[in-house]
């Protein structure tokens, strides 16, 4: 098998890798970069769409799947993957397009077309393309996330996508790879840093919540709408919060989609009754009395740079009795970076001192660096790493560990890179 790197070498974004069997291609994740600015935007390197013959989506998120549409353009191609993956794609594809369609170069009707090609799997149901045996492995990340193995002539090759190694609320940790993969291509997110032990950040999380409603304020919890904001109110639930719970926007969707897809779900019965629990708020005049009760508003737009989470913002921040907690990485420059580091928010173009309390919570879906250091260790010691999707040399990092303290051949490798498994 050849496997050609088609995008997230040394960066996080624009995930793509291509495996050559037979003459025709199975391509793993095809996604965007989505820069600072409006219409920055990056796509994997081409690939001509009659090369294919099917295409995995690891999961949802953007940065894996937001270039998929362009394969139905002018044709269409099988496109696999674990639901709720595809009713998720559904809804951030549709999102994407409103915010950016004028620069991306397909439109609604090619989604529609990429929907129409989809086939979901069961995780470990195997397959068969172009005489190559594909299987896909829970990868821990979102609800539907996999990893991807590929074996042909002997030789087997597993791409993980994004993974944890933790289990969360809402889904059981990464599985193992098989000790006798030939190769692995890994996620390198977080090579150079560990996060919380997750219990005491769950209880820690859920006590500040309590203490804010308790003198009387409201903590505004701005998360991504698919995963992290269900998350968040199931480590609520599941730690007894007494008070209300608001949810917003696209969390709402996304909760909805959970709910038809509960079958990759850790706890399904856990999830039912905390989402039963939540309020929803799809009006203006209940935004404005969900910042005026005490309570947690969990808000999409989790680094604050768009949506109602904007909204709550303006009206949360000049209390000192609320608090603002973020639960998502906050990527520097971002509003939300700016409020972590110097308590200030622009509003209506105005900079204005924050007084609510601001704090973070590092309740990450990706494995930390001691996760991904185990994960390789069961490897045997001819197997080959790559590393991808890490910023600030952190694929480096990973492959020069891997190397150095498990003997194994690994490359963090550059885009249009071609290796021989
Ligand atoms: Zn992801």
């Amino acid at each position: 098998m050849k496997i050609r790197f088609l995008g997230a070498c040394q960066e996080i974004g624009r995930s793509g890798v291509a495996v050559k069997v037979n003459g025709k291609n199975i391509l793993v994740d095809y996604g965007v970069l989505v820069g600072r600015e409006k219409g920055d935007i990056g796509f994997p390197m081409h690939f001509a769409q009659r090369d294919v013959a099917a295409i995995f989506l690891s999961h949802a998120h953007l940065d894996h799947g937001g270039s998929i549409p362009l394969f139905y353009v002018h044709g269409k191609v099988p496109l696999y993957g674990v639901e709720p993956t595809f009713a998720y794609s559904d809804i951030l594809i549709r999102d994407f397009l409103k915010l950016s369609g004028y620069y991306l170069p397909f439109e609604y009707l090619d989604l529609q077309a990429m929907l129409n090609q989809c086939i979901a799997l069961d995780y470990h149901a195997q397959l068969e393309i172009e005489g190559a045996k594909v299987t896909v492995l829970n990868a821990g990340h979102i609800p539907g996330s996999a990893q991807v193995l590929i074996e042909k002539d002997g030789r087997k090759v597993l791409y993980t996508g994004d993974i944890n190694t933790v289990r969360t609320q809402l889904v059981d940790a990464v599985e193992k790879p098989p000790s006798d993969v030939d190769a692995v291509i890994i996620e390198s997110t977080y090579a150079n840093d560990d996060h919380s032990e997750r219990q005491r950040l769950e209880e820690e999380f859920v006590a500040r919540c309590t203490q804010v409603v308790e003198r009387g304020g409201t903590a505004l919890v701005p998360a991504f709408g698919v995963g992290r904001s269900q998350e968040i109110i199931m480590v609520l639930k599941a730690h007894h919060f007494q008070y209300p719970i608001f949810s917003d926007g696209m969390a709402i969707d996304a909760m909805q989609v959970m709910s038809r897809h509960t079958k990759g779900l850790r706890d399904p019965d856990l999830f039912l009754r905390a989402i039963k629990e939540v309020e929803w708020v799809e009006k203006w005049q209940d935004r404005r009395r969900a910042t005026k009760s005490p309570g947690v508003i969990v808000s999409p737009a989790g680094m604050l740079s768009g949506g109602s989470a904007l909204f709550y913002l303006e009206n949360i921040a000049s209390r000192k009795e609320n608090a603002i907690f973020l639960v998502t990485y906050q990527v520097p420059g971002t509003p939300g970076r700016i409020l972590l580091e110097r308590r200030k928010v622009m509003i209506h173009g105005k900079t204005r001192r924050v007084e609510a309390e601001v704090d973070k919570f590092d309740f990450s879906s990706h494995a930390g660096r001691n996760g991904l250091h185990d994960f390789l260790s069961g490897l045997n010691k001819s197997a080959k790493v790559f590393t991808v999707h890490g910023a600030e040399g952190n694929c480096g990092q990973l492959a020069g560990w891997a190397s150095k303290e498990l003997g194994l051949q690994a490359t963090a490798p550059k885009a249009g890179e071609e290796f021989e498994v």
